[in-house]
């Protein structure tokens, strides 16, 4: 199986996928009723037209289920990504193939525990930049208020307190895990808007694993997808 840990504790698997370079290529050749056994240099070119041109409806014959593991704030960003998410539904902004492990019945047992702690940055109110000197008092804060909290979490267990209401007390770098499936197009639009300057440090991460699987995956359309829109 295919997979990239990230952060601490989380990861990305891939569970499966449909098609390879050629669907892409055979998808768009259609139109004139080709189709190749053995992509080439002229299906290369073909790739960067479409891409460039914004042909993109034969990238979304390409379909990837990912297993994801990542802290619940990073969850709460990718689950804005719901366009060319599932292939079914006739609404513009479809249902969202992406289901979640459940805090109502699984108790959370991982956190994520950050190795730096950044600076709020000047010149843009939601983003982080360098990191700040009093890295040690920082750790000690995360460490108190973290031990308060799972022990507090745990203690309301032992009292028979139900998962589902004992969990509202977690802080939001708990660990969640989701099945995320999605068309090639819609995990590019993913990577180009986190991996990216202004997206979180913790979900470049993410989008810097998956644009290494999806370079495995597909090598040929992703290389020249990222070449034709310049990254
Ligand atoms: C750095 C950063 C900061 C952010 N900050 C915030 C924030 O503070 N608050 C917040 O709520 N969100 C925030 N977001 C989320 C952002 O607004 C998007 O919801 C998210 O990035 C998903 O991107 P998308 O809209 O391209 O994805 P999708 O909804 O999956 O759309 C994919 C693509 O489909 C097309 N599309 C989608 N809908 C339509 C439509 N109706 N008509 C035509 N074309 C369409 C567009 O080309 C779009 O790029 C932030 C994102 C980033 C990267």
């Amino acid at each position: 199986m295919l997979k990239r840990n990230v952060l601490d504790k989380g990861f990305i698997n891939v569970i499966d996928k449909l098609g390879s370079d050629l669907t892409v290529v055979n998808s768009a050749r259609v139109s004139f009723g080709k189709r190749k056994e053995v992509f080439d240099d002229k299906d290369r070119k073909l790739v960067d037209y479409l891409a460039k041109h914004k042909h993109w409806s034969p990238f979304r014959h390409l379909m990837v289920q990912f297993h994801v593991k990542a802290p619940e704030f990073v969850m709460r960003q990718w689950y804005k990504h719901v366009v060319g998410i599932e292939t079914t539904s006739s609404s513009s902004t479809k249902d969202h193939a992406w289901n979640e492990i459940s805090g109502r019945y699984v108790p959370v047992t991982d956190f994520y525990e950050p190795g730096a702690w950044r600076k709020q940055s000047e010149n843009n109110k939601q983003a982080s930049e360098g990191l700040i000197d009093e890295q040690r008092s920082a750790a000690t804060i995360f460490e108190i208020a973290m031990k308060q909290a799972i022990e507090s979490y745990e203690k309301l267990l032992e009292l028979g307190v139900a998962k589902e209401q004992a969990r509202m007390i977690l802080p939001l770098n708990q660990y969640s895990e989701v099945y995320w499936t999605a068309s090639f197009q819609a995990i590019m639009n993913f990577i180009e808007l986190r991996d990216e300057d202004t997206a979180q440090w913790e979900i470049r991460e993410y989008a810097k694993a998956m644009k290494e699987l999806m370079l495995e995956i597909y090598p040929e359309t992703t290389s020249v997808w990222f070449e034709a829109i310049g990254k």
